[in-house]
């Protein structure tokens, strides 16, 4: 399962180092659980057939891990139907958190082609007329998004240009860091149908590992504008990086965020 502290794919069981530990998850035996290194070792041992000590946990893990698995699921049929087009104008950000695992990218400030953009548009539309569907949706990630403002534009007006065409509407939904200024959160409290907003919680947690390239914070900003929106027609939702720092404080971060805005999602 693990060779050269990398995951290896064992009959669909698979062991994924976090930080010092590892995740055993064995999607087919509806089993998930974070264990140490020696564990890993003993429950190898354990679908091996040897037998050695282990906990009663351990024990339930292996019992579980050599029942009979669930069938694996077959590949998806019928008419190719995807629920939006996903668009990536950029992988590059105004942020540097610690866990993120963009900043490794290649070429970070690399930025969409606005033909590949009207492309990508023109056939998920031709896509959408055939279908019949009333209603397109399309979702901008990161990266943060706003980092490439030309093709958030470019792809908001194009989209409303086809829609018109064939008589739909469309949803749009950004997941942004909401680092922006105050003229730009309006336009997407106005604009967008859906925000999902990277906001980890209290000034304290936020600034830990969500903080600018130079390293200050930018938690004064991302609430003001978590404000703005929350008064806005647009749903909110906000994504919270949960660390092992932070784990414990999850309710305290809930209720902190329900207080500050009014959310739709979290
Ligand atoms: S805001 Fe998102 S894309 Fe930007 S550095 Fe943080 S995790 Fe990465």
């Amino acid at each position: 399962m693990i060779v050269n502290n990398k995951p290896v794919q064992q009959n669909n069981i698979f062991a994924i180092p976090v930080l010092d530990q590892y995740l055993i998850y064995a999607p087919l035996h509806n089993l998930a659980a974070l264990v140490d290194r020696l564990a890993v070792c003993q429950i190898k041992d354990g679908l091996a057939g040897a037998r050695g000590h282990t906990s009663d946990g351990l024990d339930e893990i292996v019992q579980n891990l050599t029942s009979q698995a669930e069938p694996v699921p077959s590949a998806r049929e019928g008419t190719f139907a995807p629920a939006f087009l996903g668009l990536i104008p950029t992988r590059s950000c105004n942020l540097a958190c610690e866990y993120c695992g963009f900043l490794a990218a290649e070429e970070p400030d690399l930025v969409m082609d606005l033909e590949l953009a009207r492309d990508a548009i023109k056939w998920y539309f031709d896509l959408v007329r055939r279908s019949g569907l009333g209603t397109a949706e399309i979702h901008f990630f990161g990266g943060e998004p706003f980092c490439a403002e030309e093709v958030v534009d470019f792809a908001f007006h194009y989209a409303w240009l086809q829609a018109s065409k064939i008589g739909c509407s469309v949803r749009f939904e950004v997941a942004t860091n909401g680092t922006f200024d105050e003229e730009r959160c309006l336009w997407a409290a106005d604009s967008l149908d859906s925000i999902i907003l990277s906001l980890d919680g209290p000034a304290d947690i936020q600034d830990q590992h969500r903080h600018r390239k130079d390293g200050k914070g930018c938690f004064e900003v991302i609430v003001r504008n978590a404000r703005i929106l929350s008064e806005r027609a647009a749903e909110l939702s906000f994504r919270v990086c949960v660390t092992a720092d932070t784990v414990a404080r999850m309710p305290e971060i809930a209720a902190w965020l329900c207080r500050e805005s009014r959310l739709s999602g979290l």
